[in-house]
């Protein structure tokens, strides 16, 4: 295993935290998966009544579960189920077997919980040790935990695993920019833990206060809790002289953990003995093949307090079962290209955000700071692309600005086949992210959303 970094590999160290699962031959896997499923569809069924109740609507008993093809024929939850039975409707144990409770950022409504039992939270422990040991992470390292602690799954969940590795963990948590590269800075920090954004806040900070990263011995970074393009990470591993590896998780089955990306970085690893992957058809909702984009749908294997069955996360993705580089078997899915929510459509063509991202990057003179603004225009909507411009450019004045702003968006047009306004605004314009970033603005009058 090649790993760029300033630390050298013991030769006889392990390839992998859990050998025996991840590299499992297919057809081993399936049937722990099938024997997985069937546990854990009787568990929700004699435990939550909103199971049961779904199953029987749907007419199936989990005793008609007899290949993993029948999947397809439960039902689907989602993220409204988990608000209407807020707090602990879909919770499969008694409160007393619930020893952690997290809970996502309830931007758009109730929040929605996740309790965990303790066999849960060893599982989960387990899974975070997997990654961060894929993304190279090792008990030497010296790990600042940059997401947010608390009630969001990011920061104990690393928390967890880094401690399960043994590194020396630094549990900073989000914000506090400055005293984030001190700490970095004083301690040899040579592992970082937060969202790209927040990454890509800390480098700029760090720049400002004259600080080189580059020139730090932070080796290595795993990056995840939001969608960002390639460019992206390219953008940060320059920025900060590291690799940047990627995580990928949801409140609603564990946060981190989910999947994650191996030293090849080309696609995330699922962590199928633990979760079932699907696409479906975000319209029609019928499964998808292998290689077709649409949306990811999970299924817990192994939880307790509260296993999904068919969860649509409203993650846009593709799945591809290859021979990885690493060994591992796991299904992998491309960067999610982004959220159903967040998709855009513009002049009847579908925009995510971390398209528009990935073409910004790729003009060198405007920062990686945007964010799109929806408007209504007559009966069509308008996006407007705020990018910063880099400061000497912002600064040569309203013509240059004009002149960069046309280049981004003939760069736009000419890639994705859609008219945007773009306008180059002043550095510092866009808020800086320290957890997820706001890229899209909708100034839509609420029926037209
Ligand atoms: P919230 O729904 O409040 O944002 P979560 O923290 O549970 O709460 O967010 C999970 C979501 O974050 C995922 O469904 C996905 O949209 C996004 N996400 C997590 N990791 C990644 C990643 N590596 N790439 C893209 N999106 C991600
Ligand atoms: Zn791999």
């Amino acid at each position: 295993m090649v790993l760029k970094g300033r630390k050298e590999e013991k030769k006889s160290e392990r390839k992998y935290w859990d050998e025996k699962f991840e590299t499992l031959p297919l057809p081993e896997l399936q049937k722990f998966q099938l024997r997985k499923l069937k546990e854990t569809v009787e568990w929700v069924y004699e435990r939550v009544p909103f199971y049961k109740r779904k199953f029987d609507e749907a007419g199936v008993n989990p005793k008609a579960i007899k290949s993993l093809e029948d999947i397809a024929r439960l039902p689907f939850t989602v993220k409204n189920d988990l608000r209407d039975n807020y707090p602990f409707g879909l919770c499969a144990v008694p409160l007393k077997e619930v020893v952690r409770v997290h809970a996502s950022s309830g931007t758009t409504g109730k929040p929605i919980t996740g309790p965990y039992t303790a066999e849960d939270l060893e599982q989960w422990t387990e899974l975070m040790a997997r990654n961060l040991w894929a993304a190279g992470v090792r008990p030497d390292d010296i790990a600042q935990n940059a997401y947010g602690h608390g009630l969001f799954t990011g920061g104990l969940g690393f928390h967890q695993g880094l401690t399960r590795l043994g590194c020396t963990v630094v549990p900073t948590s989000s914000g506090l920019t400055e005293r984030q590269i001190t700490i970095m800075k004083d301690f040899g920090v040579t592992a970082l833990f937060c969202t790209p954004s927040y990454a890509l806040t800390i480098a700029e900070r760090a720049a400002e206060m004259k600080v080189d990263i580059r020139a730090l011995p932070l080796r290595v970074g795993v990056f995840g809790a939001e969608p960002w393009s390639t460019a992206m990470r390219q953008e940060i591993e320059e920025r900060m002289g590291i690799r940047a590896q990627e995580a990928y998780g949801l409140t609603e089955l564990c946060g981190p953990g989910v999947g994650f990306d191996c030293e090849v970085q080309d696609g995330i690893h699922i962590n199928e003995d633990h979760f079932i992957a699907e696409i479906v058809d975000p319209q029609t909702l019928e499964p998808l093949p292998l290689g077709e984009k649409g949306e990811l749908v999970f299924t817990a294997l192994q939880r307790r307090a509260m296993p999904m069955i068919r969860y649509r996360t409203k993650d846009i993705t593709r799945l591809r079962r290859e021979q990885c580089a690493c060994g591992r078997t796991f299904v992998k899915m491309d960067k999610i290209y982004g959220r159903s929510d967040d998709m855009l459509i513009i002049s009847g063509v579908n925009v995510f955000p971390s398209q528009i991202e990935s073409l910004l990057l790729e003009i060198p003179e405007v920062e990686p700071q945007y964010r799109l603004v929806v408007r209504k225009k007559g009966y069509l909507d308008q996006l407007i692309v705020q990018v910063e411009g880099r400061r000497d450019i912002y600064e040569a004045g309203p013509e240059k600005r004009l002149e960069v702003a046309a280049r981004v968006m003939a760069h736009i047009r000419g890639m994705m086949g859609i008219g945007v306004d773009v306008e180059i605004v002043e550095p510092k314009f866009i808020a800086r992210s320290e957890g997820k970033a706001l890229r899209v603005v909708d100034e839509r009058p609420k029926q037209f959303r």
